[in-house]
């Protein structure tokens, strides 16, 4: 029973799609993961190249026989947010690229950074990001949801709070195909200190206020090298960080996150230290 329990939790890390879409399922198998993330593309270049339909058979082989979850991450470059024509140009292609790359994997979730609102008002750069994300969806029937990523908040990068997340999902006339990533470096980083069992609750109370709970669909699961409050991004090994392990305890023991994937995005020089993470995090589930 308790080997049953341990083993119906997702969780994964982000992992490399080098050599094909289907490496990264084996990479997940190697580090003796059940889920992965990996960038549809090269996550800092705009280009992308057709897929070919025999790596989109390749990866949906694979994804079955290893029984891998997957879930996508889109490019550091799109800004859904900016007032540049050509960023917005850019970053709409390139978005609509992703999701479709998305759907003919049959990979559920894209995850994507809101944006970024330069000098516009946080309020003109929120509604841009809805004009746009609906602009994309009218033109992109599917099944895959974007996951709206809990940022750090550094300057005016946008979705700092569970506020600004939940007005976009408000906003949006395709709501259903929005969901929510929490990256818990940066929600941490933002200011929500969930480190003790009562600021974990209030940090899940605040997340409830804005947005209902099904809308999450994937939890980054990544300690902080920096204190709470310091809107700086750098993720540390799980228990190693400002955050600490009773934290990611009570994260892995919530009954609401349970059917909720967990990626690690911590630091490594080889899938070893993938493999240690994913192995913490599934050492805390208690039997
Ligand atoms: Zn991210
Ligand atoms: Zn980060």
């Amino acid at each position: 029973m308790s080997i049953i329990l341990q083993e119906s939790q997702l969780i994964g890390a982000h992992l490399s799609i080098e050599g094909g879409y289907y490496k990264a399922l084996e990479r997940a198998k190697q580090i003796d993961a059940n889920a992965v993330q990996l960038f549809t593309k090269s996550n800092r270049q705009w280009a992308a190249r057709p897929l070919a339909p025999q790596a989109i058979e390749l990866f949906k082989e694979k994804r079955n026989s290893l029984n891998i979850y997957p879930v996508a991450h889109a490019s550091y470059l799109i800004n859904l947010a900016s007032d540049n024509p050509d960023i917005i140009l850019k970053s709409i292609e390139s978005a609509s690229w992703e999701i479709q790359t998305c759907q003919a994997l049959e990979i559920p979730t894209l995850v994507l950074h809101p944006g970024s609102a330069g000098s516009q008002s946080r309020e003109q750069a929120l509604d841009n990001i809805v004009r746009n994300l609906d602009y994309i969806f009218e033109k992109i029937p599917g099944l895959t949801c974007i996951a709206l990523e809990t940022m750090a908040g550094q300057g005016s990068v946008l979705a700092r709070s569970f506020e600004e997340i939940g007005y976009i999902i408000n906003q949006s006339k395709y709501s259903e195909r929005l969901g929510v990533c929490l990256d818990t470096c940066h929600v941490f980083a933002a200011g929500y200190d969930f480190t003790t069992a009562t600021g974990y609750q209030a940090m899940w109370n605040q997340f409830i206020n804005y947005i209902p709970i099904p809308y999450l669909k994937v939890i980054h699961a990544n300690d902080s090298k920096k204190p709470a409050g310091s809107q700086v991004d750098r993720h540390e090994h799980i228990g190693k960080g400002c955050i600490g392990i009773e934290a990611f305890s009570l994260l892995c023991n919530d009954p609401r996150l349970r059917h909720i994937v967990k990626i690690v995005e911590t630091p490594k020089a080889s899938l070893e230290e993938d493999a240690y993470n994913v192995r913490i995090l599934k050492s805390l589930i208690k039997k």
